[in-house]
């Protein structure tokens, strides 16, 4: 039978009445190459999927469906299920949105191109992607009563094409800010289905950073759904939250989950049969109306794809690293993240939690002592100087990352191209502290800033210096990298003599350098100020805060930005002592730095004869060190 005929007869057949989730179940066929679990689609894996394709069903009056879901819950295939439907069942003009085009491409060939050919119903009706003339390419395909295009967020073509009944948009808190200038990528896609009385939109998405998240503001004003599963013991209605799973942080061997009514506790098995009986519920029936917003976390993915041991084990690992716990409730928790931490900082506060040891002097846990150096102006500018912290490191009792005592801060004035400040640099740089068990300490390691309008002489100072631990450092915004890079070759100009490559100046993850200190000073006892730490001080290392902007190719990214009017040095400085320190780690063994400092100084007291044993152990490790600068 040609298709033209079959058309005609299905047009006369009455059609069955079906919904996305019973046309799922029905027709919907999972090959071995896409698919983990190869064989015919079951929406009651994830039990929680089946109310939202229910909503995205012809026959529902509802428009728009949202969901902010963790990842590994299924999503991408309420997606795929609800294309499937649309190309079979209801077909119209569909527009599927992601946030780029080279994730378009991906979703084509790896996620839609195996549902489109392992489904028989939808591969009779969509000729395979490689015949010529088959109205089927990577970004659109055509289907007896409609068509697919598939389109990315940075692209303002694939958002003004045409007009669409159906739009989906995925990942929406992934999308760039402003499109080409023509504004929010969502507002302009959805355009596309004001024409169509009986239009549906789905928005889907992890979210992302709060206040600045597109998913999470979609789901704040629809009614709010929540998966609410029965306790096994009690049958008590309740939300899976992670708050109530029960672990040892210190070794992680079994992970429960207390219910919130009877305090029983049970493992994870429970959990098919809980989800299998739950139901969603509006939390916001008062914002009923055409758009229904579903909220599912991680705890709620089915046995065998995210398991609430995973889930703790990744939680343990993030704990101390803000980008790593940013990506962790982000997909964990289905939750935004907060920097608000930063905001809540405020110098005044800061005054209260200075420490009684006074400037200069070391307290007894610090082991390592590094400079930071800021340099300011030159070329005869009247404010000319560099800013200089010294900056104290010691072992942490948890044996997780450092803390950090503030020593003290120096200004030098004078102009960063002529002699004076190094001079005073060397001044500095050569002191002597007296640690509380009677060793003289030496600072460890210095970095100096050559991103100013003093390079050369920056380059010239840290070169002559090397021995001594002085660096060249230059700020990068890139984040994710190493802290302290491996350093590259620079040409040195001495007094109009170049030497070629013979200087080395290392780039810094400035981003990540941040966090860890702004991660230290929300008051966890792991950051230390002198006792006359100033107001103003206490203003400059919190002058940045992170934000959500735009980048040059249109992606939002999270990035520090200066408080208006708001000098920074000292946070400049105390990032640059702790890229020093970060350098020296690096050549100790794993683990064993803070142990090979404490030896040090111990040897230097001179006075504990039974440990000089052990200091002599590690003499190599401590050349290792000092040679690599
Ligand atoms: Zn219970």
């Amino acid at each position: 039978m040609n298709a033209w005929k079959e058309g005609f007869l299905n047009g006369l057949r009455p059609q069955e009445k079906l919904t996305v989730d019973e046309w799922s179940d029905k027709y919907r066929k999972l090959s071995s190459r896409g698919a983990s679990e190869p064989g015919a689609f079951r929406c009651s894996r994830t039990p929680y999927i089946i109310e939202p394709l229910k909503e995205l069903s012809t026959d529902s009056p509802t428009q728009r469906v949202v969901l902010m879901f963790a990842a590994q819950t299924g999503k991408t295939e309420a997606m795929n299920n609800w294309i499937g439907y649309c190309i079979d069942y209801a077909p119209g003009p569909m527009l599927i949105i992601q946030p780029s085009l080279a994730m378009a491409q991906r979703l084509s060939k790896q996620r839609l191109e195996p549902m489109l050919q392992d489904t028989p119903r939808l591969a009779e009706k969509i000729p395979p992607a490689r015949s010529r003339d088959s109205g089927n390419s990577q970004y659109a395909k055509v289907f007896p009563g409609g068509f697919l295009a598939i389109g990315g967020s940075n692209s303002a073509s694939s958002l003004r094409s045409m007009p669409a009944r159906y739009i989906g948009l995925d990942e929406i808190s992934a999308y760039v800010g402003d499109v080409d200038g023509e504004g929010d990528p969502v507002a302009l896609a959805e355009k596309r289905a004001s024409t169509f009385t009986k239009r549906k939109i789905f928005l889907t998405s992890t979210p992302t950073i709060k206040n600045s998240c597109r998913i999470e503001a979609e789901y704040e004003e629809s009614d709010q759904r929540k998966y609410f599963c029965p306790c096994p013991k009690c049958g008590f209605y309740q939300v899976l939250m992670f708050e109530q799973l029960r672990f040892d942080s210190k070794k992680l061997d079994k992970v429960e989950y207390e219910c919130i009514s009877c305090k029983e506790r049970f493992d994870e098995t429970a959990k098919t049969t809980m989800l299998r009986k739950g139901e969603w519920r509006a939390t916001k029936p008062e914002n009923a109306g055409i758009t229904a917003g579903f909220w599912l976390n991680g705890l709620a993915s089915p046995l065998g794809w995210l398991s609430w041991f995973e889930i703790c084990d990744e939680f343990l690992k993030a704990k101390e690293n803000p980008a790593l716990m940013r990506t962790w409730v982000n997909t964990r928790k289905a939750e935004t993240f907060s920097y608000e931490f930063q905001a809540k900082l405020n110098a005044e506060a800061l005054m209260d939690t200075r420490s009684d040891y006074l400037p200069g002097t070391i307290p007894e846990p610090v082991v390592c002592l590094c400079l930071g150096v800021d340099v300011q102006g030159g070329m005869g500018s009247a404010t000319s100087r560099i800013e200089v912290s010294c900056w104290g490191y010691a072992p942490d009792p948890s044996g997780l990352a450092e803390q950090m005592y503030l020593i003290d801060h120096n200004i030098i004035y004078g102009d960063p191209n002529q002699g004076e400040v190094w001079t005073g640099l060397d001044v500095l740089l050569n002191a002597q502290y007296d640690h509380p068990n009677g060793a003289k300490m030496k600072i460890n390691g210095c970095a100096v800033d050559s991103g100013g309008l003093a390079t050369q002489s920056v380059y010239d100072y840290c070169m002559r210096r090397r021995n001594k631990g002085v660096i060249a450092i230059k700020g990068s915004s890139r984040s994710g990298g190493p802290i302290i890079g491996k350093g590259s070759r620079v040409d040195i100009n001495y007094s109009g003599r170049v030497r070629k490559k013979s200087g080395i100046v290392y780039l810094l993850n400035t981003e990540d350098i941040k966090d860890r200190i702004f991660s230290k000073v929300k008051g966890t006892g792991k950051i230390f100020f002198h006792a006359q730490t100033t107001e103003e001080y206490f203003k400059e290392l919190t002058g940045e805060y992170r934000t959500q902007k735009t980048n040059s190719k249109g992606y939002p990214v999270s990035t520090y930005e200066k408080k208006p009017n708001q000098a920074v040095e000292k946070l400049d400085c105390c990032v640059y002592a702790y890229s020093a320190y970060s350098l020296l780690t690096k050549t100790a063994p794993k683990g064993q730095f803070f142990d090979i400092c404490s030896k040090n100084l111990l040897k230097s007291v001179g006075s504990d004869k039974n440990n000089l044993k052990d200091a002599k152990v590690n003499t190599s490790a401590k050349r290792n060190y000092v040679n690599s600068w």
